[in-house]
């Protein structure tokens, strides 16, 4: 049987290591909080004492963490996922960090005899319980074929979109347009309650027409609720807007509204809303307009 190592068991990667399990892999996983520890146990999945542990007793090593200097301590760092895993071992990085960072793994890795893929995700929490997320994957075709097993569980739209480093790309593009949509989800909530209208019902008719997004269909009851329970935080949003700044940068293109939303989200975590789930750019939107 398939044995399956898995670092970073968060709001995520809990998810996926239990749909993981359910589709009968063997999941050892790790992560640093030991009520993460305990979940996956009480799911069924072994417990490992370190990233290199979970990652010397797999042939398919996974990554589900906050950013790249997490990913570069547990995956290149002594004793990590690159020293510890055997050759010929599959390690698969899901988090959204720098496309640079996933080309390096796919480098070192690659020296080491891993195979390595780059494979972020879209879908949030709702897709990472349902199995439905979206991925991105970059890599060679042939280790895309082969981890296809791996992805069922996790994912419905599975896609192979270019060379190392190419599915932390497309996700920096996801990460834009998510930023953008909340953002201006938020401003039409303020425009509908400030003119004395009833923002779900707007809202309802917005999302069975041009303006339906995934962001309107899933979101827009606990955002007019003001329920910013996270899911995805804005701290991990800013970071992406980060990395989407620096990919815009190498590829010489401008984005103006990119850095508009950017700033929207440095100023909702300059005000204290880093942990909140990103939908409370709301609160951002109001507060510009003194609501
Ligand atoms: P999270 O903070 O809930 O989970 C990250 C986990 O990594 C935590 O449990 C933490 O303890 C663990 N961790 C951190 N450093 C570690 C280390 N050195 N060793 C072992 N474990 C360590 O974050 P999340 O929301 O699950 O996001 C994970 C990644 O997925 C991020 O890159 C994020 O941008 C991306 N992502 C998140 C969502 C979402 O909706 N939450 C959606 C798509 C992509």
């Amino acid at each position: 049987m398939t044995k399956i190592g898995i670092v970073g068991l968060g709001i995520m990667g809990g998810p996926m290591a239990s749909n993981l399990l359910d589709a009968g892999f063997e999941v050892i996983g790790f992560d640093l909080v030991t009520s993460s520890l305990e979940r996956l146990s009480a799911a069924g999945g072994n417990v490992a004492s370190s990233a290199g542990q979970a990652a010397a007793e797999s042939d398919v090593v996974i990554t589900m963490l906050p950013n790249h200097p997490q990913v570069e301590a547990v995956a290149l760092g002594e004793g990590g996922i690159l020293d510890s895993a055997k050759p010929g071992t599959l390690y698969i990085d899901m988090s959204t960090i720098r496309p640079e960072t996933a080309r390096r793994l796919a480098q070192v890795g690659g020296d080491r005899g891993l195979r390595v893929l780059d494979a972020p995700v879209s879908g949030g929490e709702r897709g990472a319980i349902d199995g439905v997320l979206s991925i991105m994957v970059g890599g060679s075709e042939e280790d895309f074929a082969s981890a296809q097993p791996i992805f069922a569980p996790l994912g419905k739209t599975i896609v192979h979109v270019g060379p190392a480093g190419a599915g932390q790309t497309v996700k920096a593009a996801n990460q834009l347009v998510v930023g953008g949509t909340y953002a201006l989800v938020a401003e039409a909530i303020v425009l509908l309650e400030a003119s004395g209208l009833d923002a779900s019902v707007g809202l309802d008719v917005l999302a069975g027409g041009l303006a339906g997004s995934r962001i309107l269909e899933l979101k827009r009851k606990s955002m007019v609720a003001r329920e910013f329970r996270p899911g995805f935080r804005i701290d991990l949003h800013h970071k992406d807007m980060g990395i989407i700044l620096d990919a815009a940068r190498d590829a010489g293109v401008a984005l103006p509204v990119g850095n508009l939303v950017a700033a929207l989200i440095a100023s909702a975590r300059a005000q204290g809303y880093g942990q909140l789930d990103h939908s409370a750019l709301l609160k951002v939107a109001e507060n510009l307009s003194g609501k």
